[in-house]
Formats: C-alpha cells, structure tokens, sequence
C-alpha cells in the first residue's frame, strides 16, 4: 500500500512542479501562428523532437525557402539542404540572423540547439560535423518548417 502511495504522491508531485513550468514556458515563446497542431507547439515552444524519417520535408528538392511554422520567418534556402541520412531534414547553413543558440545539456549531452530569432521557438540542433565546408549541421524538425517554393 506504502508503495503505491509513494508512486502516487510522486506522480502528484512530478505533475505539480513540472506542469505549471511548462506551462509557464509555453507562455513566454508567443504563439503567433494560431493553427499550428499539439505536436508542433510540443516542439516549438516545450524543446520536444518530432519522430525521425516522419516529415515529408526530407524528401522536398525544389528549389525555394524554409519558414518558421510559427512566425513566418526565413530560415533557410534550398540551397544549403542536404540528406544526412538522420532522419530529420538537414542544412548545412542557416540565413543571416535567422537563428540565435544555446548550450543544451539534457540527456546527458552538450549539444546547442537553436531557436528562432524572431519569435524565439525552438527549432533544432546545430552540430559540428556537417559534409560542406561550413562544417556545420542543422538538425531541424520538419514540423517547424514551412516550405516555400520559388515560382
Ligand atoms: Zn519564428
């Protein structure tokens, strides 16, 4: 009885304390674009990370731009995507000013994601073993993205 107390408490508790920061942190990014669904608001505004091999992004070749889901904002050109064989749509190079990071220690790792300039939503990861000369790699979820084509 004691230990389905405890689970229960501890439940209780982790739901009272983490709920409310969610919440909380969910305010302060603005939702600008009011029709994005659960699963793209869990990513933008809570850090959450969209199922690999999922965004029909990976496969997009057209030449254009990449816009936030949630601001509009422009993000990347065609030109800097490439196949990273991850599972998530990848750049080797974001626009001027689209992007502003930050060190990120969860699951044990040192990573720096990256958010949104604009409107402050979290997009991605940006790491260092990129296959162009910018070295670099975006790692973004699909679902953030709104793709542009150019006409
Ligand atoms: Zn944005």
């Amino acid at each position: 009885m004691r230990r389905y107390f405890l689970k229960f408490s501890s439940i209780l508790l982790f739901s009272l304390v983490v709920a409310p920061y969610k919440y909380l942190n969910a305010q302060t990014n603005k939702i600008i674009n009011k029709s994005l669904t659960d699963e793209q608001k869990e990513i933008l505004f809570n850090e959450g990370t969209e199922k690999p091999f999922t965004s029909a992004l990976l496969h997009e070749t057209r030449k254009g731009f990449y816009h936030c889901a949630n601001c509009g904002n422009k993000l990347f050109s065609s030109e800097s995507k490439f196949d990273s064989g991850t599972g998530w749509p990848s750049f080797s190079e974001a626009l001027p000013g689209a992007f502003k990071t930050k060190v990120d220690f969860s699951f044990g790792m040192m990573r720096t994601e990256y958010h949104c300039a604009k409107c402050g939503a979290h997009h991605g990861h940006v790491f260092n073993d990129g296959p162009t000369k910018t070295k670099k790699r975006f790692c973004n979820n699909g679902l953030c993205l709104i793709f542009k084509p150019s006409t």
